[in-house]
Order: structure tokens, then sequence, then C-alpha cells
């Protein structure tokens, strides 16, 4: 997996002290906590301005992500999810607070840094999955592996969402799933520390979607990529580490899962 700077290992994924729910605007881990971070987010705010408007997006986002964790982002349309995972993707920039990656502080870098943050160490999954429809699944994912620090072949990247086979298929010759699955393994083929799902299953049926979250668990054991997914559906939080419910631009309520549910059996 990448290297990220000031963070050295992987923490062990899934080592839960606590289970149930727990109501808190933080959720930030103890300071003696002994697993690594991925991404410190503190007293982080975000307001969108227009000509007469303004949008309070965010009002205090306090969050420690750990090194190899699943967290699943829940809560009603316009509560902020969006918004806080475009920032920790270093996709936009706070109003105010901090979003530490290592030594880097996404919130008040420069834009290059911001670009290179996001091309070394961020791979992206949107609903729609933004292939190119005249390359082939092998060499949509090429296009990212040609300009990466370390990446892995794209064969090995398909292979790894179940795709060897269909490397050669044009996007048209694959299903919803399967395009979605190619746009994971793009994402992932750089070796990431971070990868942002949004609304990864928003177009998918149950049957399709569990596939793709398959391929999300998969590359989250295997590679250790901390990741963040946002969903609609209750049922997919059952297979995060934490799962983190939004109102209002806050987080209003923090869940461990002591005991994951596998991706295979979340139906909805
Ligand atoms: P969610 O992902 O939970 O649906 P968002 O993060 O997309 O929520 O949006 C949070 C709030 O910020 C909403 O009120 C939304 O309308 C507003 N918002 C999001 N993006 C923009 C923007 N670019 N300009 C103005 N307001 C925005």
């Amino acid at each position: 997996m990448a290297t990220l700077p000031g963070v050295s290992g992987r923490g062990p994924a899934g080592e839960a002290t606590a289970s149930g729910v727990t109501s808190m605007a933080s959720t930030g881990t103890s300071s003696e906590d002994p697993r690594k971070f991925a991404l410190r987010v503190r007293g982080v705010t975000k307001v969108y301005r227009t000509d007469s408007l303004e949008v309070l997006a965010l009002r205090g986002v306090d969050l420690d992500m750990l090194v190899s964790e699943l967290i699943v982002l829940v809560g009603p349309s316009g509560s902020g999810k969006s918004t806080l995972l475009n920032i920790l993707g270093g996709l936009d920039q706070p109003t105010a607070g901090q979003v530490l990656f290592g030594d880097l502080d996404l919130a008040s870098c420069g834009e290059a840094a911001l670009t290179r943050y996001r091309r070394d160490h961020v791979g992206f999954v949107f609903q729609f999955y933004n292939l190119i429809p005249s390359l082939t699944a092998e060499e949509n994912v090429a296009l990212v592996t040609e300009i990466s620090r370390d990446p892995m072949d794209p064969g090995e990247a398909l292979s790894l969402v179940g795709l060897e086979e269909r490397r050669n298929h044009f996007p048209a010759q694959l299903s919803g799933g399967e395009q979605q699955r190619v746009a994971i393994a793009r994402a992932i083929a750089k070796r990431p520390a971070i990868l942002l799902c949004d609304e990864p299953t928003g177009a998918l049926d149950s049957r399709t979607g569990v596939r793709v979250l398959e391929a999300i668990e998969r590359v989250n054991k295997v590679l250790g990529t901390t990741t963040a997914l946002i969903t609609h559906n209750a049922g997919i939080a059952d297979m995060a580490d934490r799962v983190l419910s939004f109102a209002d631009g806050r987080i209003a309520e923090v869940r461990e899962n002591t005991r994951k549910r596998p991706a295979k059996e979340i139906a909805w």
C-alpha cells in the first residue's frame, strides 16, 4: 500500500473496542489508541456562499479515520455527507478547521499540494461510472496506472474486483455492476491510501450492487485501503467498522459494528 507521510504500517482493521451506539459530535479515538490514523478531521465547517444565500453544509465535524478502516456515512439528503467526502478527497477545502493527512493539512495547503494528494493517495468511486466508452476495461484502468508512482498491473486490479476475464470488454459490453467494478479497479490501481465512494450502488439493483460491495470489501481487506462510503441504504451500514449518521451538517451518531456483516449477506 502507499506510504503515508508520518504514518507507517497498517493498523489492524476491525479491532472495535466498544459496541453499540454512542451519540456524540466527535468521533476522535483516544490519544492512547495504538492504531495509526489515515486522516484526522478537526473542527471542520463548510459554508457555501452564493449572492443572496449562505448554506452551512458542515457545522463542526471531528473524525479520526484509522488506517484500513471501513466507514459508512448515512443520513438524510442535504446533511453534509458529500461535502465531507469531497473535503476528505481534496476536491474541496473547508471554510474552517483542519484535515490532516500525516503532516499535510488539506484545509490550508495550496492547490498544487492538493492535486498531488488526490493524484497519489486518493481513489474515487461515484454513482455513475464515468468509463471511457471507446476503451476496454483494461485500457480504462491503464489510464490511471500510466501516471501513477507505484501502480499495480491493470489486470491485477481487475482481478481484485473479479473481472479478470472481462479485461478486453468495452463498457457497453458490461452490465452496470460490472462497469462499477471496473471503476473500482481504476480507483484502486494506483494503490491509494484512501478510497472514497459516493453512492457506489445507487444506480444498481440489490444483486449487482452486492457484487460491487464485495469488491469494495475485498480491496479494503487485501490492500488495507482506508475506505469511506456514502449510502442511502441502511443495510449497507452493517459491513462497516463504523457507521456515522449525519444530521444537519454534523455527525449526530456513531455506531461501531463489533461484528461486521459480510457484503454477500447484504440485500435491499
Ligand atoms: P448530502 O451528501 O448529505 O446529501 P451535501 O453535502 O451534498 O449533503 O449538501 C449539504 C448542504 O450543502 C445542502 O444544503 C446542499 O444544498 C449544500 N450544498 C452542497 N454543495 C453546494 C454547493 N456547491 N453550493 C451551494 N450549496 C451546496
